[in-house]
């Protein structure tokens, strides 16, 4: 039972099954047909002209702050966000950018957050182009924003000439809580990155979609960065069949996310679950427990979950969690006292 992230799945054999039959050419020659469809799909999907699919949503983030970015600029985000934490600093050296922390709820900055962070116009003051919202937000526990207060952002982005950027790893986790119109969410952003590798399933990949102009700027810093793939359509095929058969799954991973937070809460040796949204469990224990030995104990039953440091645990839902392993995971956590 592998909690540590929904990055752990392995490809079904139905998965498999299309990959092995997908149509393939050389996507870096634009000849690969699955690539095309796959992209053109999850364009389509956010009311977006065109699509690049790249190796990982790493690559798909920083090309999009490269895009909308200049050297020297600055950029907006919330100090837990992934471009920030956990992209080896590309920011800076790829794109020759500083960034602006904000300090959200739970990772959801606000339009007075971001209205407020904006620099004046100063020789002294790196120029603020690019606000980056990651929805749902990872180390916020899987938070989701509202939709109107991205449209909020949207107005003051668009009265500053800001770009916005949305790092959607987990964003089709959040749609199935809201059951909103991906098309109403693709009006508010410039660039939009999603993960097929995380609760969709596929082995690789990830779709940054945008307009016509802005994909084809992608597509030449894609090959500067190594991403450009030859026969990708296998891997394309992988995210096609995700797409269709995969995203209707993520509310049951939802579901169960919510089953583990309220079996945890039950428990005196937790000390604090945060709420759970979608498929990320973010939790803390008493002072008095070790995390790493509450963790090697969990092992110890086939059970793995990931320690964030400080006294934070992360658990994570994915299509590879069954009922069953809920229902067992709550007998094994009842003998930890
Ligand atoms: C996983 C993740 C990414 C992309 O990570 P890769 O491992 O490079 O595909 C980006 N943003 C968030 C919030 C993520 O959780």
């Amino acid at each position: 039972m592998d909690l540590r992230s929904d990055t752990v799945t392995k490809p079904t054999t139905e998965m498999l099954e299309a990959m092995m039959q997908a149509a393939v050419g050389d996507d870096v020659l634009e000849e690969d047909p699955t690539v095309r469809l796959l992209e053109e799909k999850v364009a389509a999907l956010f009311g977006k002209d065109a699509g690049i699919f790249c190796p990982s949503g790493t690559m798909t983030n920083q090309i999009a702050i490269r895009i909308n970015t200049n050297p020297q600029d600055q950029v907006i985000c919330d100090k837990r966000s992934h471009v920030y934490l956990y992209e080896g600093g590309g920011m800076a050296s790829n794109c020759l950018v500083s960034v602006k922390l904000l300090d959200g709820d739970r990772g959801r900055i606000t339009a007075a957050d971001v209205l407020q962070s904006i620099n004046p116009v100063d020789i002294h003051c790196p120029i603020t182009r690019l606000v980056v919202l990651e929805n749902t937000v990872n180390m916020g526990g899987g938070s989701c924003y509202a939709l109107s207060e991205v449209k909020k952002i949207r107005q003051v982005t668009a009265a500053h000439q800001l770009k916005l950027h949305l790092d959607g790893a987990r964003f089709f986790n959040a749609l199935a809580v809201t059951k909103e119109n991906p098309v109403q969410w693709g009006q508010q952003f410039d660039t939009i990155s999603l993960c097929l590798s995380k609760g969709l399933g596929a082995p690789v990949g990830s779709v940054l979609v945008s307009d016509q102009q802005s994909i084809l700027k992608a597509k030449r810093v894609r090959k500067v960065f190594g991403g450009g793939m030859r026969q990708a359509g296998y891997l394309a095929a992988a995210g096609l069949y995700a797409l269709e058969n995969h995203i209707d799954k993520l509310a049951e991973d939802n579901r169960r996310a919510s089953e583990l937070g309220e079996i945890l809460n039950d428990r005196p040796f937790v000390k604090l679950v945060h709420p759970v949204d979608t498929n990320i469990i973010l939790f803390e224990l008493q002072d008095h427990i070790d995390p790493e030995e509450f963790i090697e104990k969990l092992e110890s039953y086939g059970i793995k979950a990931l320690s964030l440091g400080g006294r934070q645990i992360r658990m994570v839902t994915h299509l590879e969690i069954t009922d069953n392993m809920v229902d067992q995971f709550s007998q094994v956590i009842k003998k930890f006292g």
